[in-house]
């Protein structure tokens, strides 16, 4: 074998190898659809219009078969077709019930000038882009809103408003980012969204996921310490320990109504 032919068939070799990886990356997927592969292609914009509470929740249903590719508006027709290629089923219509693609990438403002600082907005935003404190003016963090609408209808005195972002101020994928490696990692291309700002979208929607949580542990926490008795359903506990403790409390709180009692008459014979 000369050296003509060994290139000849180490270029045939690649020529293989460079059609079974497009075969491996385009084909369309029809194994257990997994609900992070799902999740990635969805908008993010976590609106709850697909009716559930978010876009994971939404990725979890059609893992379960509960929920149809074709519910999220936000992520229009094209959404629907890249769910479709990645779960190799039959692209179909959103679904209107759901409501309509909106007609452009809006993001929420607030009127200060009106706002009274209830801090409604902020507790329904799902991606914590609102700042603010009670009594305080709020303001939304425009770079981080995804436009879901969900702080409207809270707001006592409709101080907030949907505006249509600027072009210049639409957000778009890094130029680094390797369309094979997004193939890769998402199964197909995302078509016109902007997955850079939905993966931040995602990270945001978790991390305040996870704050409320340790919130809601914090609460329960300092409830417990405040208010030691046990739950009402004395099944399965040491009743004679519960009725204990109510009593001991109870002729704690006794003595010290006593001595306060004691101290207001001592005072007042003096
Ligand atoms: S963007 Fe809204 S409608 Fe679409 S999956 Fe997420 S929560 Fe559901
Ligand atoms: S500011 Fe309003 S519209 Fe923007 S993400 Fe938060 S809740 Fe949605
Ligand atoms: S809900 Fe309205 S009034 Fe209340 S803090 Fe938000 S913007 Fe201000």
């Amino acid at each position: 074998m000369n050296i003509f032919d060994a290139a000849i068939i180490l270029a045939g070799l690649a020529a293989a190898a460079g059609f079974l990886f497009a075969w491996v990356v385009r084909a369309p997927r029809k194994a257990r659809p997994d609900a992070e592969r799902i999740d990635a292609l969805l908008p993010q914009t976590q609106c709850g219009r697909c009716g559930f509470s978010a876009c994971r929740p939404y990725a979890e249903a059609i893992v379960r078969g509960e929920a149809d590719i074709n519910q999220c508006p936000p992520g229009g027709d094209s959404g629907v077709r890249a769910l479709a290629r990645l779960l190799g089923h039959k692209p179909k219509p959103l679904n209107p019930k759901h409501g309509t693609p909106p007609q452009q990438p809006s993001v929420a403002w607030i009127d200060e000038t009106a706002c009274i600082g209830c801090t409604r907005c902020i507790q329904a935003c799902p991606v914590d882009a609102i700042l603010g404190a009670a009594k305080q003016m709020h303001t939304v963090i425009r770079s981080e809103c995804t436009g879901c609408e969900l702080c409207i209808e809270p707001c006592p005195v409709n101080c907030i408003h949907m505006r249509a972002l600027p072009e210049d101020a639409r957000a778009h994928p890094p130029r680094s980012q390797n369309p094979l490696l997004a193939i890769w990692r998402h199964g197909a291309r995302s078509q016109g969204q902007d997955r850079h700002k939905a993966d931040r979208a995602r990270e945001r929607y978790q991390h305040r996921i996870a704050r409320l949580a340790r919130e809601h542990h914090e609460r329960r926490q300092r409830q417990d310490r405040k208010n030691p008795m046990p739950p009402r359903d004395l099944d399965g506990i040491d009743k004679k320990a519960v009725i204990q403790a109510a009593l001991e409390q109870a002729r704690r709180r006794q003595a010290a109504m006593a001595s306060k009692r004691k101290t207001a008459t001592g005072t007042r014979s003096q």
